[in-house]
C-alpha cells in the first residue's frame, strides 16, 4: 500500500467532511441556504462514498472482493460519483450563497420599518412645532426656512417654508400692513443665530399703519450635528404685547397721580434731578414753580369732596393748557402743584414771570362745578436756577419757601425767590406781581 496515496485520500475525506459540515451548520435557518444545505448533504455522501471507494483502490486484492468488477469499472464510478457529487455541491453551494436581490429583499421590510419610523417622527416634531403657541422658525445652513409654524403670529410675520432669510426680510412688510419696525436684516434674530450667536432674547417690535405694536420675545440659537458642525438656526417668539401694556400702565400708574393724570411726586423729583445735572453740565437755566390753590378746603366744605375732586382736575387742565408740552407738572399732594421749565438764560426770569401770571389768569377763570360756578385762586412760589444754582433739593426748597411767603402775604399772587437779597439766614422773598382781582371760593 502507497501510504501518501492512503494519506491524501483520508486528508481529502477528512477535509470534505469538515468542509460540507461548516457549510452544514452554517446554512441552518435561513430560506436560501436551506435548500442548498440539502445539496450539499446529498454531495457530501456521493464525495464520500467516492473517496472511500477510492481508499479501497489503495488495498491490494480488496478491490475484487468489494466490487464484481475491473479496475476500470471502479475506477469509473469513483470517477462519475465525485464528478455527480461535485456537480451536487458546486449547485448546493450557488444555492448557499444568498442571491443580491434576495439580501435586499431580506432588507426591505426592515427598511420600509425604519422609513416608517422616520416619517412619524418627522411628522410628531412638525405636531409638536405646529402645536406649540411659540412661533417656531429655523433655517438651514444656506438660510432658507426648513421649518415654520403658522400658530399665532407666523402668518402675520410669513415665515414661509421655502424662503431664504433675504426674501422673508423683504416680504415681511407686506403682511398684514405690520412691518419689523427699524430691523435691518442683520438685526434680525434669525440671521444672528445662523451667524453662530446665541440670541438670548430679542424684543422684535412690529408695526402697522395703524401704528398699533406687536412686540415679539425672540429667542435664538445656532443648530449643530453630532459632528458638531453647524446646520441651521432657530428662533422661538412669542407674543409679550400685553404684557407690555401692562408693563406700562402700572409704570405710569406709579409714576402719575390717578386723579389728574399729572406726574407724581416720584416722577416730578426724577425729572427735577435730571434738570439739574442739565444746568450743571450745560448751563442750562431752569425754574421750579410750586403753586398751591386758596382756601380750597372750603370748596370742600361747601360743594363735597366730589366736587373739590372735580375742581382739581379741572385746574390740571388749566395748568396743562397755560405751558408747552416740554414742560413737566406735577401734583405733589392735595391741591399743591409743581412745575419745572426749562429757559434759556437771557430771558430766564421774564419767561418764568410772565408763565406764573398766566397760571393765576387761568385758574382765576370760573369754573363749573354741578351746575355751580366757583371761582378760586392760587399762591405761587418760584425758585430760578440763577438765584438758587442748580441744586434740585435747594431749588424745591427756595420755591417752598417763596411760596409760603406768597401765603402769608395775603395769597392770590406770585412770589420770586431772591438770593441776592437774602443777607440774612432766613431766606428773603420778594412779591413780583399780585393778580388783583379778589377769588376766594365764589358762588355765582
Ligand atoms: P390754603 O389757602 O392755605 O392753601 O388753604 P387750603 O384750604 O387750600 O388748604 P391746604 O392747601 O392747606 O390743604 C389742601 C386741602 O385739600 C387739604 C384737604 O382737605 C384737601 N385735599 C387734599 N387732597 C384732596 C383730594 O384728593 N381731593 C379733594 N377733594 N381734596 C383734597
Ligand atoms: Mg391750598
Amino acid at each position: 500500500m502507497d501510504l501518501l496515496s492512503l494519506g491524501i485520500e483520508v486528508f481529502k475525506t477528512l477535509l470534505l467532511l469538515l468542509i460540507t459540515g461548516f457549510l452544514i451548520w452554517t446554512g441552518r435557518g435561513e430560506n436560501g441556504r436551506k435548500s442548498g444545505r440539502k445539496q450539499i448533504q446529498i454531495a457530501f455522501f456521493l464525495l464520500t462514498f467516492a473517496a472511500l471507494l477510492a481508499l479501497t483502490d489503495e488495498f491490494d486484492g480488496l478491490e475484487q472482493d468489494l466490487l464484481n468488477g475491473g479496475t476500470a469499472t471502479q475506477l469509473f464510478i469513483i470517477k462519475s460519483l465525485y464528478s455527480v457529487g461535485y456537480l451536487v455541491l458546486l449547485l448546493g453551494l450557488l444555492k448557499w450563497i444568498p442571491p443580491q436581490n434576495h439580501v435586499s429583499e431580506q432588507l426591505l421590510p426592515e427598511a420600509n420599518e425604519r422609513t416608517a419610523a422616520l416619517q412619524k417622527t418627522q411628522q410628531f416634531i412638525r405636531a409638536v412645532v405646529q402645536q406649540s403657541h411659540d412661533l417656531v422658525v429655523a433655517c438651514d445652513i444656506d438660510g432658507r426656512i426648513i421649518l415654520s409654524n403658522d400658530r399665532n403670529v407666523a402668518p402675520l410675520i410669513g415665515a414661509k417654508i421655502g424662503l431664504t432669510l433675504q426674501e422673508w426680510h423683504a416680504l415681511s412688510p407686506q403682511y398684514d400692513g405690520y412691518q419689523v419696525s427699524l430691523l435691518t436684516l442683520q438685526q434680525l434674530p434669525l440671521y444672528r443665530a445662523l451667524q453662530g450667536e446665541v440670541v438670548t432674547q430679542q424684543e422684535v417690535v412690529l408695526k402697522n399703519q395703524g401704528q398699533n405694536s406687536l412686540i415679539l420675545l425672540t429667542r435664538g440659537c445656532p443648530i449643530y450635528d453630532n459632528t458638531g458642525k453647524q446646520q441651521g438656526a432657530m428662533i422661538s417668539a412669542y407674543d409679550i404685547t400685553a404684557q407690555k401694556q401692562l408693563e406700562e400702565q402700572l409704570t405710569h400708574q406709579a409714576q402719575h397721580d390717578s386723579l389728574t393724570g399729572l406726574a407724581n411726586r416720584f416722577l416730578f423729583n426724577d425729572r427735577l434731578n435730571q434738570t439739574a445735572l442739565r444746568i450743571q453740565r450745560y448751563d442750562v437755566q431752569a425754574a421750579v414753580i410750586m403753586l398751591d390753590l386758596d382756601k380750597f378746603k372750603e370748596v370742600n366744605d361747601s360743594l363735597g369732596h366730589a366736587a373739590g375732586d372735580q375742581l382739581l382736575e379741572q385746574v390740571s387742565q388749566r395748568m396743562k393748557a397755560a405751558l408747552r408740552d416740554s414742560d413737566t407738572i406735577a401734583r405733589l399732594g392735595g391741591d399743591e402743584f409743581a412745575i419745572i421749565l426749562e429757559l434759556s438764560e437771557g430771558t430766564a426770569k421774564d419767561d418764568t414771570q410772565m408763565v406764573a401770571g398766566r397760571l393765576l389768569e387761568h385758574i382765576s377763570q370760573p369754573f363749573l362745578l354741578n351746575d355751580q360756578v366757583v371761582q378760586i385762586g392760587a399762591s405761587i412760589g418760584i425758585a430760578c436756577s440763577l438765584d438758587s444754582g442748580g441744586n434740585a433739593d435747594t431749588l424745591l426748597r427756595n420755591a417752598d419757601a417763596a411760596l409760603y411767603q406768597a401765603k402769608a402775604e395775603g395769597r392770590n399772587r406770585f412770589y420770586c425767590y431772591n438770593t441776592k437779597r437774602n443777607q440774612q439766614a432766613v431766606p428773603y422773598v420778594q412779591s413780583e406781581t399780585v393778580i388783583s382781582h379778589p377769588l376766594y371760593l365764589k358762588e355765582v
